[in-house]
């Protein structure tokens, strides 16, 4: 069954000049098949630059949205419309807005994890990557961080400038298990822990690094251990396996995020077959959002 879809998919994604792009905590089977699998932003170029005309973007709206802010002229799919994000939920236009009254010297720098509307009204857009390098080149001393308050703690604790940070977090790692963590470092205890910075503050302090997914990647290249255990959603130990299938890694934590996983192959595979559900923004609103990315890109590079 599963080979099947699989030799369907893949037939019908040349037939419609189709690529699929993967986030790195999607399920195992959807990794397998995809043409590049990474973080949010990655993807986002990734869609930007290929040639194809039709991108199935497996991850969740906001990262769909954010391809579709980059790469205007193409048709970007995402098979499961009820594939949201609770973190970039949290956050909406006016309560955004009535936080930047309150400080009218502030800049907004928001996080990806957040909606394309919401996007358009920040200054500039971060990745849990360059976050403290956004904060630290935007032109103000004060700065509204939003919307991930563990994210925003992680930047304020390194940087000078005084950060207004607004209350959201991504509920799958801010209620990263504690017990779950230290009882598998027990058992491993030569392993290396690292964790998101999406995770609560005492679980960095367990750690021995606080990375983004394309960090921690970087981290196990250039890393002499042998053992891993990630602290981010469970997706990414699969694609750590696949990168370094000589190394060990296993989770902490018990970090599992619902709405990764509800894209199916066969919701590709009908996706591709209907060309949607297509993500569509207002022209005025992606053009904002789109100011708000490149400015990250242009202090990032
Ligand atoms: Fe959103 Fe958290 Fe799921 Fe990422 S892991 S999509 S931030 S809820």
């Amino acid at each position: 069954m599963e080979n099947r879809l699989v030799s369907e998919i893949l037939n019908l994604k040349n037939e419609k000049d189709a690529i699929i792009l993967a986030h790195s905590y999607q399920p195992p089977e959807i990794q397998d098949i995809a043409d590049q699998v990474g973080d949010s932003l990655q993807l986002s170029r990734a869609a930007a630059s290929t040639g194809s005309s039709v991108i199935v973007f497996c991850g969740v709206r906001f990262m769909a949205e954010t391809a579709h802010i980059l790469s205007p002229g193409k048709r970007v799919l995402l098979p499961e419309t009820d594939a949201g994000c609770p973190l970039a939920d949290c956050i909406e236009v006016q309560a955004l807005r009535s936080m930047q009254e309150m400080y009218p010297d502030a800049l907004t720098v928001l996080y990806v994890n957040s909606p394309a509307d919401v996007k358009a009204e920040s200054y500039a857009c971060c990745t849990s990557a360059n976050a403290l390098e956004v904060v630290e080149s935007v032109p103000s001393d004060e700065i509204i961080f939003a919307p991930d308050r563990n994210l925003g703690t992680f930047v304020s604790r390194k940087s000078v400038k005084t950060i207004r940070i607004w209350n959201g977090a991504c509920r799958c790692h801010a209620t990263a298990d504690m017990e779950n963590m230290r009882a598998v470092m027990e058992e491993w205890p030569d392993a290396e822990l690292l964790v998101h910075p999406e995770t609560p503050p005492e679980v960095w302090e367990l750690a021995h690094a606080v990375l983004g997914t394309g960090g921690m990647i970087r981290h196990v290249a250039e890393s002499c251990s042998q053992r891993f255990i990630i602290g981010t959603e469970e997706g990414m130990v699969y694609r750590l396996r696949t990168l370094y299938p000589e190394r060990e890694f296993r989770t902490g934590g018990n970090i599992y995020c619902p709405d990764m996983k509800k894209i199916t192959l066969q919701k590709i595979l009908d996706s591709l077959k209907n060309l949607g559900p297509v993500i569509e923004l207002d022209s005025e609103i992606r053009k904002n959002a789109y100011d708000a990315v490149a400015k990250m890109t242009e202090i990032t590079g």
